[in-house]
């Protein structure tokens, strides 16, 4: 095990965050190494047959296992209160493998309507030509999700806050929804990370993350993660991976094993930040609605503090006079960058209609809530006075 496992059940989260995983080798490297190596070289002929039939614990290959992956992978099942993890090339395999790993044909996934747009494409293009239907519920509407499970249904599935309206269900709840009828509750943690909300512990059977965004944490690398037990997670979505092939390169684990360590002290500063520029955007006459869960007229506010811990580092706002004007605060910002990406040190700025959600019905992105006039912004770590600045002359437009 890692060279904290002792220490591990009593340890913070922070110490997890900076030493679990690391088991040094002979060189006494201080850093984790990356092993940049696809295969794995044996003592003899026999070890070799006795890894293959899987009497000897080892690595054989890297698309099977890799240190440096595996690092990775147990530092953050650490810090999601998880059995075991499996890392993956992106987000989406990650939700991919854990579908295939878990579902078969005939089989329902019940989900929350606001996601991600490539899961909803996974799910109503791929997913259903391989017999797998999805039903959509409102995220927050615990009734409905209720309602909607039926005899096949066998996978809940939701992001929690919801992208960009940061919509929150209560997980608790609907984790006990799930378990009352035999369906597994798989709760995507990308915008709050670990350090923010631990699903397992609310109930979830299942964590996905995009490493890509916050677990990175600077925009390098794409890659993504399962965490949960040992049977579903371990050798259910594992056997996927490892014989479909969507695993994670050892250099991207080590980006993303060096960006956990800082993980806690970034999110709570996105937070911060998040919390300020929310509180003055709401004092605009510019801005017509202003999304944040610490915000007191948030819907789900009561939930900020017990299920997730802070805000978050995503804020959305409405602005008068629709598309026009929202390109228009776009356009005019000068430091902020144009991009749909988030969880990046770099702040960011995104028009949902015309990107992230430019691919829905205009009735689908009306019933998701997503007006014309509506700008995401995932805060980054700059001075936040510097943000506000470039907000400031983004909104002088109007
Ligand atoms: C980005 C993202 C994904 C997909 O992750 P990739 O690493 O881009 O494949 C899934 N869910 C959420 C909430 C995301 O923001």
């Amino acid at each position: 095990m890692s060279e904290l496992s002792d220490l591990d059940l009593d340890a913070g989260f922070a110490t997890r965050a900076i030493r679990t995983g690391h088991r040094r080798t002979p060189e006494g490297e201080h850093s984790e190494p990356v092993f940049a190596t696809s295969s794995f070289v044996f003592q003899s002929a026999a070890e070799a047959a006795a890894r293959f039939a899987g009497d000897l614990e080892g690595n054989i290959y890297s698309r099977f296992t890799n240190p440096t992956v595996r690092a990775f992978e147990e530092r953050l099942a650490s810090l999601e209160g998880g059995d075991c993890c499996v890392a993956t090339a992106s987000g989406m395999a990650a939700i991919l493998a854990t579908c295939m790993g878990l579902l078969k044909a005939g089989d329902r996934i019940l989900s929350s309507r606001s996601l991600f747009g490539s899961t909803t494409m996974l799910f109503n293009k791929y997913l259903a030509r391989f017999g797998i239907e999805t039903h959509y519920v409102p995220l927050s509407d615990l009734d409905a999700w209720e309602a909607a499970i039926d005899a096949r249904t066998r996978l809940l599935f939701c992001e929690t806050p919801s992208n960009p309206l940061t919509e929150m269900v209560d997980l608790r709840r609907l984790a006990e929804i799930a378990h009352r009828r035999g369906c597994l509750l798989v709760v995507d943690n990308c915008f709050c990370t670990p350090a923010l909300q631990r699903p397992l512990e609310l109930g979830a059977d299942i964590v996905i993350h995009s490493a890509t965004k916050y677990l990175d944490g600077q925009g390098r690398c794409v890659g993504g993660a399962v965490v949960g037990d040992r049977k579903q997670v371990g050798e259910e979505v594992y056997g996927v991976l490892r014989t479909a092939g969507p695993t994670m390169s050892p250099f991207n684990a080590w980006v993303f094993l060096k960006g956990l360590e800082t993980l806690e002290l970034r999110m709570l500063a996105h937070s911060g930040a998040a919390a300020q520029l929310a509180e003055w955007l709401l004092t605009l006459p510019a801005v017509e609605r202003v999304f944040y869960p610490g915000l007191a007229g948030h819907p789900q506010h009561a939930l900020v503090g017990d299920q997730q811990r802070t805000g978050g580092g995503i804020v959305a706002f409405q602005v008068r006079g629709g598309q026009d004007a929202a390109w228009r605060v776009v356009d005019a910002t000068r430091m902020i960058s144009i991009t749909a990406n988030l969880g990046d040190a770099k702040t960011t700025i995104t028009h949902p209609a015309t990107t992230t959600h430019g691919r829905l019905t205009p009735e689908d992105r009306a019933k998701a809530g997503i007006s014309d006039g509506l700008l995401r912004v995932a805060v980054g770590l700059e001075d936040v006075q510097d943000i506000q600045k470039d907000l400031a002359r983004g909104l002088s437009a109007l």
